[in-house]
Parts: C-alpha cells; structure tokens; sequence
C-alpha cells in the first residue's frame, strides 16, 4: 500500500515513511492509494487484537512484526480487560461503545497505545531518533505523553493550552517524570498551539534537521487504528452482516468519525454517521449546509477536547468528495485561507454529501447537563460530556429497525466538575488516579511563539 498527499505534489510513500512525517510536504495529509476490502465473516468471530491485526494489515504492508505490536499495544492489562472498547447496550437498540478504558481514560489511547509501538519499532529499523511535536487541548497529549514514556529513541515536546485544561488533565500530564516527556504550557489557546505546531513544520529545514514527527491526529495511523473499533462495535451491535447501524460520534478534528467514513468505504454497513458538535460547530454547519467555515475565535467550552476553529482530518473527507482531484482541494484551501471560508452547496459535490451518510447536530452546555442527567436517571450510567454532546445529536437521528451505537469518547471521571454540576455527585475514579493532583508537577511555560519552541526544542534534544 502507498500513501499520496491530499494537495498531490508529494511523491507516494510507503507506510513506515508517512508513520514519521506528519504533514506532506506539500502541506496536504497523506491517505492511502486505495481503500482495502473489508471481510466481514471472517472478521465477525475475532477478538480485538485479532481483528486489529486483519484490519491494520490492509493499511500497513512494510512492517513484518506488526502482529507482535498489534498485541502489545490491545492487551488486556493496558485496556482493563480483554474486550479492549466493550459495548454497553442501554436499552434494545441503543448502545454506548466504550473506548475510554485506556491507560489516560479517554478514546485517543486506542490510536496512541499502538502509535508507541509502531514508532519505537520503525526508529530502532532505521537507527533514527524523533522528536515528537504535538498540540493538546487535553486528551491527545496525554494520551501521546503514556504511550510515548520510556520509549526508546523517542522524545515528546507537548504543546497545551496554560490553565484551559481541567486540573485532572493538567495533572496528568504535567506529572510525569519521564525524562522524554516535555511538558510546554503555551500562554493561549488550543488553536494558538496548533498555529505554533503548523509553523514549525513549516520549516522544511528545521523539521529535518531536528527530526520533527506528529501525533496529532492528522498521522494516518491513527485514523487506522480508530477504524478497527466501528468493525469490533459493528460485529457487537448486529447479528448478520447486513444489518444497518448508525455511530454517534461527538467531534472535534474529525478524526474519530472520519475512521467510521474509511470502515463504511471499506464496505461496514453503516446507515449514518452521526457528527455532533458542540458549541464550536463549525462541522455541524458544514454538514447542514454545505458551508465550511473555520471560526474566528474558538469558544472555550464544557466539552473541551471538540474546540476547534476547524477541522483538521475534514482535508481528507474532502479529497475524497471531490474525486481524489487534489487541484480541487489546493484550491479550496488556498480560498479558506485567504477568506476563512469555501462553500460546496451549489457544487456538484454536495448531493454526496448526504450519500456519503454524515448527518449532523449541535450541542450546547445546558444540552450536555440535561443529558448526562436524562442517562445517569434513565439507565444508571454516568457519561463525561463529550459523550453526552454525542447522545444528545445521536437521539435527534435515531431510526426504528437501526442500531445506534454512541461512542463513548472519555471516563466521566475525567470530567467530574461537569458530572457534579449535572448530577450533584462525583464519579467514582479509578484508583490508580486518586491522589493525581496532589503529584509534583513539571511543566514550561511558554509564548506562543513558534521561534520559542523551535529554541527549546533544539536545546533539548
Ligand atoms: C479528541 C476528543 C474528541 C474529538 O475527536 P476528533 O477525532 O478530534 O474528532 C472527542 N471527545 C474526546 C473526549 C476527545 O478526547
């Protein structure tokens, strides 16, 4: 399998080159050539590790060990318990799919946990050392930061937003002590840090020279990784290989639903994929009106880890829409570039919008209080906001005869301000968490200015 560029000025590549890049060269995000088949009876029996490996296998041909790191990385005791994304049915027909059960309590661990494997293993092939840049607006670092840890060959410069975190998350990245794990607190706002990741990498010379790689969820691992779950829920959910099912997904940089849109293509019988924003809806509009829109300012919201002011993965949905045609694509970047905005309504693109299954819906904070109430009331289980911006978009879709699987994206106990406001009451946290904010913590401070981390960088490594 080789992987080409959405703006289509980079060379295809194989998979253990496009692991460590990031970003094309090009400026665009690598996909593969082809989409691979999916074999539902076959894969309907298997476990997780299993199911990984079939699913993984179709995207990574150059890697002969990635059986091993395939069940390294899904194993029992990092996943608390063999199913590795349990499915939770709360009444016929509605289920929530537990990917929150990882080392970090929150989705992102599922992609990440392998990505430390598949990492640790291509730089020790090539004799190569990385140094990890990546932007957090909470989950993707720590998530990165407990599969990156002690790795060999491998250092993490994190970016997050100084005090936009809630003290669970802050404390649990700020705590380690690894020393590979660098902790950059920049004094702004997610997107501030991403700017800052997007200009360093911007710097062909420099990201050489310093041996820049990503994380973020723009790396096509992690897009494959996330797809094996909608297969393993799939399987879950249904008892033949035809029935529909519908997956609510609550949305930030597209990443998470656009892996349900590669299992679709792949040949899952998906009904719809249902995209929930929330009060930074940028995608919810686009979805409703054929208007993409990158917001001027991001709105600090109770649903952090979705505040965006656009959508990174959304390149790829698009190249895809518009027939694999990167002009297309350079072109309508280079216009929400310079106007903030392009719009495909009155395209020939935008019927396929619908055909390709997405429908969308917004959420707010009072949204996310009354669901996480209406679910702890009704079926006695706690969820974290993210995933109630998802129940609460998901139950606007729901078809009778239709499966409805919500995803559920982060351990309440991530989030246990929002669940008192909602409930009067804490979530039960883990135990290996208890006494998180009292640890040491180690962090920089630092502008958000792409010179200042480049300096950093370069004296740390
Ligand atoms: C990252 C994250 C999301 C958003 O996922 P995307 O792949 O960026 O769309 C939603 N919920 C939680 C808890 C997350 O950490």
């Amino acid at each position: 399998m080789r992987y080409v560029s959405t703006r289509g000025a980079a060379a295809p590549k194989r998979f253990t080159e496009v692991l460590l890049e990031g970003l094309a060269p090009d400026g665009g995000l690598y996909l593969p050539e082809a989409t691979p088949k999916a074999d539902l009876p076959a894969w309907r029996r298997l476990g997780y590790p299993e199911l990984a490996l079939q699913v993984l296998s179709r995207f990574i041909d150059d890697i002969p060990e990635l059986e091993t790191l395939v069940r390294r990385a899904y194993s029992a005791r990092v996943f608390a318990g063999n199913e590795i994304t349990p499915l939770r049915t709360l009444e016929p027909g509605l289920h929530l799919l537990g990917l929150a059960n990882g080392p970090t309590l929150a989705f992102k661990d599922i992609a990440l946990q392998l990505l430390g494997e598949l990492f640790e293993w291509v730089l020790n092939e090539k004799n190569q050392t990385l140094n990890v840049l990546g932007a957090t607006s909470g989950d993707t670092g720590s998530a990165a930061e407990y599969a990156m840890r002690g790795k060999r060959g491998i250092r993490v410069f994190m970016l997050s937003p100084h005090k936009r975190m809630t003290a669970f998350q802050a404390a649990q990245m700020y705590s380690l002590q690894d020393a590979n794990i660098h902790n950059l607190a920049v004094k702004g706002v997610f997107d501030d840090c991403q700017d800052v990741v997007k200009k360093v990498n911007a710097d062909a010379a420099y990201k050489a020279q310093h041996r820049i790689g990503a994380v973020n969820s723009i790396n096509w691992a992690r897009v494959a990784a996330q797809v094996v779950y909608y297969f393993k829920a799939y399987f879950a959910a249904t008892r033949t290989d035809s029935d529909p099912v519908s997956f609510a997904v609550p949305t930030g940089n597209f990443g998470n639903i656009y892996a349900g849109h590669v299992a679709r293509s792949m040949g899952l019988p998906v009904r719809s994929l249902i995209l929930a924003s929330n009060e930074n809806d940028v995608l919810d509009q686009f979805f409703r009106t054929g208007r993409y829109r990158a917001r001027k300012k991001v709105k600090h919201t109770t649903s952090p880890s979705m505040d965006i002011s656009k959508a990174s993965n959304f390149e790829r949905y698009v190249y895809g829409l518009v027939d694999r045609d990167a002009a297309r694509v350079r072109d309508l970047w280079r216009r929400l570039d310079a106007e903030g905005e392009f719009d495909l309504s009155h395209s020939p693109y935008w019927p396929r919008v619908a055909q390709s299954g997405f429908v969308s819906g917004r959420s707010t904070h009072a949204d996310r209080v009354e669901t996480i109430k209406m679910v702890f009331e009704k079926y006695g289980v706690m969820i974290d906001p993210h995933t109630a911006d998802g129940v609460k978009v998901a139950l606007e879709h729901r078809e009778p005869g239709v499966q409805l699987v919500c995803l559920e994206t982060a351990a309440p106990a991530k989030f246990a301000p929002m669940l008192v406001e909602a409930l009067g009451r804490a979530p039960e946290r883990p135990a290996e968490w208890r006494d998180l904010e009292r640890l040491p913590q180690r962090f920089e401070l630092i502008a958000p200015d792409a010179e200042a981390v480049k300096r950093y960088i370069a004296s740390h490594s």
